[in-house]
């Protein structure tokens, strides 16, 4: 189980009236409990928030839609209001759990799904509601729950208020339970085969009723021909087919995952309005790549850099161990920074993964808002990306089953995994240059590698991508950054052998080697000490594979911030102002989250935009083009050193010189 959605459904918001998140994951019932309150005072209300017509017809029918008679609102001296009542869906979501695991380790699970204290309170104000009997069973998104996805506000099948509404109230029922009839066998028929990748197309019943009221109420807005458009509606969906609409609702949760994607980026989000401009060097393949070696971070900075450049020893390794062993696997999280425990391998006594219960954060980062226009005096806010709140206003806007931690420390590393140094391969054609890109997830062991990609240089052509199984139990795959969801991971298909698998044509065909080991062992037949790897913020990706390697472009490095380290420039902000592309922009109809392959490739692209520009420069000091290279006016070369060439080093030029050129120029 990955999330917990519904679970804080029941729970007050902390933000109460003052929230502004449109679709809250709390529990707003104070507004509707002070508008039934408002309501027992004097029925004007009730007219208020729907129309007159037919409202005693409408409020039978309802109460026929309902399956009960029994109001839920206090019987003495309360008038007939409209007030919508407890239905089906208000019940909280059942989590389904295969009885088989349950009797392996009974009390983990127990404590995986009991909700917490203040939820089972207000459940228990909400049992004396008798399920009515056309109650759908646990839908199939009811047991396997969508991750980080907000739940839907509980609504029974009424048409929502309106101040004036185009048609009486019985009809604007009659019309909406047709629609929604449709919608419900178009959803049932969908649910009754859905694959694996499919799942997340079905809607939960409240989806279908909130489906169909958006529909009503959106015909609503063309009065004139409301009754028109709706029946248009119900026509439309009497004759679709099921394919259709799996390709229609295939559409919106690419949207709707559009949507939620555009809040985490750093930068809002703009589509490409023309086809990227390609990157002219004037150069062969052979003698760009004849000019990489100026681009070499040096390697007496990749240590300065986060980057490893020798194997932790047994010692240090045993250090390590005994320094965990001792804190018991007590972290700090890495989001809402609690103190929590890791029990790595499960807890004996119930099978838990982590203490602290679950992980409240803010998955966005914070940002300092523009201030209005109409108010200039006004003081500037720092406000979180991901939900618009004030700093400090809510312990967060997101909800996770688990807290998370990662771990920085070489050593402690080495103690899940040791560093390995690319060995030598005889394949002298795997010279060539290779960008990569790995995506991470926590584990009981902190971040982990859960997915590596390699391409080539320049062309981009794929060599591996595959998804990798971490040494911990997962934790948190991060999904909305990895782009990696949990049905990926169980979907994936097993490579077990030590070929390079073919790259996936698809997300779906994507394979999943059960190892960082097995996925450091592919990258290592692809590649010599002398490939040259090129990657953004590179570091991670090596640590996380664990592995050393001499020769490096690091296009964080390369294009470093005005501002100096610590900072340092995104990926997607340095392709934006160097190549005028976007990259991680949401596109309909692909996963959310960074994708490794076009991570990898845009590292890739800077890097022939430099060469370029490092081009122009030599040129104006008279350097030509000869054969597969280039060459200076006095004859010089430019001397690849991580392929042995330090011995004719040539005066005025070396990978120094050229690292100062580039840091004046960027
Ligand atoms: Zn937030
Ligand atoms: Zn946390
Ligand atoms: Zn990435």
């Amino acid at each position: 189980m990955f999330t917990a959605k519904g679970l804080f459904a029941q729970i007050p918001c902390p933000n109460r009236e003052k929230c502004l998140i449109p679709r809250c994951m709390f529990s707003h019932d104070d507004r509707s409990k002070q508008l039934i309150a408002d309501a027992t005072a004097t029925s004007n209300v009730s007219r208020m928030i729907d129309t007159d017509d037919g409202e005693q017809n409408g409020q039978r029918k309802r109460q026929k839609i309902g399956g009960q008679e029994e109001s839920p609102l206090p019987k003495t001296g309360a008038p007939s209001t409209s007030i919508q009542k407890p239905t089906t869906t208000q019940k909280p979501e059942v989590v389904k759990v295969p009885s088989a695991s349950i009797a392996k380790r009974p009390s983990a699970l127990q404590r995986d799904i009991s909700p917490p204290p203040l939820r089972r309170k207000s459940q228990n104000g909400t049992s004396a509601v008798a399920k009515p009997s056309g109650a759908a069973p646990a839908t199939p998104q009811a047991k396997k729950p969508a991750p980080v996805k907000t739940p839907l506000k509980s609504e029974p099948l009424n048409p929502r208020a309106r101040r004036t509404a185009p048609a009486v109230h019985n009809v604007r029922l009659k019309l909406l339970q047709a629609l929604y009839d449709q919608y419900k066998r178009l959803n049932t028929e969908l649910a009754k085969d859905a694959n694996d990748a499919e799942e997340e197309l079905v809607l939960s019943e409240q989806g279908v009723i909130t489906r169909a009221l958006n529909a009503e109420e959106s015909a609503c807005e063309q009065a004139s021909i409301y009754s028109n458009v709706i029946k248009n509606k119900i026509m439309t969906y009497k004759r679709m087919t099921v394919a259709q609409w799996k390709e229609e609702r295939a559409k919106e949760v690419a949207k709707e995952k559009a949507v939620e994607a555009a809040a985490i980026s750093d930068t809002p989000t703009a589509k490409p309005t023309e086809p990227p401009k390609p990157i002219e060097t004037g150069l062969s393949t052979e003698q760009e790549i004849s000019i990489l070696p100026r681009l070499y971070t040096p390697i007496d900075d990749l240590a300065k850099h986060g980057y490893v450049t020798t194997i932790p020893t047994p010692q240090e390794i045993e250090t390590a161990k005994n320094g965990i062993e001792a804190s018991k696997g007590w972290e700090v999280c890495d989001r809402c920074k609690s103190r929590f425990q890791v029990f790595p391998g499960r807890r004996e006594e119930d099978g838990a993964l982590a203490s602290g219960g679950q992980c409240t954060y803010h998955f966005g980062k914070p940002y300092w808002k523009d201030r209005s226009t109409l108010d200039p005096k006004a003081k500037r806010e720092k406000k979180w990306r991901c939900c618009e709140q004030n700093l400090g206003d809510s312990p967060g806007c997101t909800t996770a089953e688990h807290h998370v931690f990662k771990v920085t420390e070489v050593k402690r590393l080495a103690a899940v995994l040791n560093f390995e140094k690319t060995p030598e391969n005889n394949d002298a054609s795997l010279d060539r240059p290779v960008c990569i890109d790995g995506e991470m997830g926590y584990t009981v062991h902190g971040l982990e590698l859960i997915r590596l990609t390699a391409t080539t240089w320049p062309r981009g052509e794929e060599l591996l991508d595959v998804l990798v199984r971490p040494v911990g139990e997962i934790l948190d795959l991060n999904s909305r950054y990895s782009g990696i969801w949990p049905k990926d991971i169980t979907s994936a298909t097993p490579h077990l052998s030590t070929t390079v698998p073919p790259p996936p044509t698809s997300p779906q065909n994507i394979y999943i080697v059960p190892s960082p080991t097995h996925a450091r062992a592919l990258l290592f037949s692809l590649i010599t000490p002398r490939t040259p790897i090129i990657g953004h913020g590179l570091e991670n990706d090596l640590n996380a594979t664990r592995f050393i390697h001499p020769t490096i472009i690091d296009t964080a490095l390369l294009f470093p911030h005005k501002a100096g380290l610590p900072y340092r420039n995104g990926l997607k902000m340095l392709v934006h102002t160097h190549l005028g592309r976007h990259i991680q922009v949401v596109k309909e109809g692909t996963v959310t989250g960074h994708d490794s392959r076009e991570d990898a490739n845009a590292a890739g692209w800077l890097v022939r935009w430099e060469v370029g520009r490092v081009w122009e420069r030599l040129r104006r000091e008279g350097w030509v083009v000869r054969g597969g290279g280039v060459v200076g006016p006095r004859g010089e070369m430019i001397v690849d050193k991580m392929a042995g060439g330090e011995k004719e080093v040539v005066v005025g030029v070396g990978s120094k010189r050229g690292r100062e050129e580039m840091e004046e120029g960027s």
